[in-house]
């Protein structure tokens, strides 16, 4: 397969340049005009049907082969981060406060260098779809695309995404079946009391004694709640009651995040957290209100297609370059929501460990100000989905 990865290598240069020209031009979720422009422009000077504009600035290329009935999604992501940048590089942000620390500049690359040499030389028989979107750092970009309708008007059969690993050794990649990464969702608890004097407890109901327990007891939804054997977060990371040292407040409010690799240990959290703060409040004499707010969901790889996925890798970087199955990870991702309405599998690529091969920012974790995404994985990750695609559009 090597002479994939040469023919790529080739003309790499133009998507290098590509790559550093969008990390200079960060831009937020749901404001990736520039990104999406360029995306847009790309796909359609190479041949593909393009449309803007999909949840936000979402953007799809088809391309269409053959009479194949397949129909394949590839995913990458186009926004940045609010971080001020301290990479060093010559093409670090322009624009401060706002930086490419999670490497999607990588990944949007990565997928039209793909794209380039799927419209030139791609030999497949079906249909591909180039999902770009917005959003994926808190802002839920795949929700909205798939809110306005992507994968009824781009149905696939599997769907596959890639994300840098820094730490992880260039170019390596890393799959994992089943559930991969964390769910997050949040709550804000509100304790209702009665206020009064200090000095005469009696006459009020304390909401600061009533969220001190509970905070003690939110602890047992992990230790007795949970199964041993299963993985889950649960954090108060904000706790606000009272003003002064003689006045009981009338009212305490408590900021949780939680997190869970399970989509049932999800849903037991939830109604375990609901039914403590009722039981804890009332056994106060205060009542409580709960704003439950659901941010991403369990990510899930579907077995079938990891595995086929896995195979492709096998066969174009061989076993020494490749995971078979790597640990979950307690970060959160939404391409999580394309994988409950379409199965396929995440996979990770190592972006180097700063050693001798790679440069120091490879190894920099990502969100951190001196990340850089490592321009060595565009022909790595670009041959990959290239064979993947063929290899998943298969002439018959
Ligand atoms: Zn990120
Ligand atoms: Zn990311």
């Amino acid at each position: 397969m090597t002479y994939l990865l040469d023919a790529l290598n080739a003309r790499i240069g133009e998507f290098v340049h590509l790559r550093r020209d969008i990390h200079q031009h960060p831009e937020l979720a749901f404001e990736e005009h520039r990104t999406a422009a360029l995306v847009a422009d790309k796909l359609e000077g190479w041949g593909y049907a393009v449309e803007r504009g999909i949840g936000g600035t979402g953007v799809v290329g088809r391309l269409v082969r053959g009479t194949g009935a397949r129909r394949l999604g590839l995913r990458a992501d186009m926004d940045a981060l609010p971080i001020d940048e301290a990479s060093g590089t010559e093409w670090a942000s322009v624009h401060p406060g706002l930086m490419h620390a999670c490497g999607h500049d990588g990944h949007t690359a990565m997928l039209l260098a793909a794209a380039r040499h799927l419209a030139e030389h791609g030999d497949f028989d079906g249909t591909l779809h180039l999902v770009f979107q917005p959003a994926e750092e808190g802002g839920g970009g795949a929700l909205r695309m798939m809110d306005d309708g992507l994968f009824e008007r781009y149905p696939c059969d599997a769907i596959f995404a890639m994300h840098n690993m820094p730490g992880v050794a260039q170019g390596h990649l890393v799959f994992r079946d089943g559930a991969s990464m964390a769910s997050s969702d949040y709550a804000t608890i509100t304790i209702e009391g009665i206020g009064g004097h200090g000095a005469m407890p009696h006459r009020t109901a304390d909401p600061v004694v009533a969220a001190a327990s509970l905070v003690m007891a939110l602890q047992t939804l992990v230790s007795r709640n949970v199964d041993p054997l299963h993985a889950a977060v649960v954090t108060v990371g904000a706790l606000h009651a009272g003003q002064a040292n003689n006045v009981i407040p009338a009212s305490a409010r408590l900021e949780l995040s939680l997190r869970a690799l399970d989509r049932d240990v999800r849903a037991l959290l939830e109604r375990r957290l609901r039914a403590l703060v009722a039981a804890q409040a009332e056994s106060f004499g205060c009542t409580a209100r709960i704003d439950w707010r659901p941010g991403y969901a369990v990510l899930v790889n579907t077995p079938t297609e990891t595995a086929f996925a896995r195979e492709v890798a096998l066969d174009l970087l061989g076993a020494d370059k490749v995971t078979l199955n790597g640990p979950p990870l307690t970060g959160s991702e939404d391409f999580a929501f394309m994988l409950e309405r379409v199965p396929g599998s995440y996979l990770l690529i190592g972006n180097g460990q700063g050693g001798d091969d790679s440069p120091a920012q490879s190894a920099c974790m990502v969100h951190n100000p001196g990340y850089d995404f490592n321009d060595a994985n565009l022909p790595v990750g670009a041959a990959y989905w290239v064979r993947l695609a063929e290899r998943f559009l298969v002439k018959g």
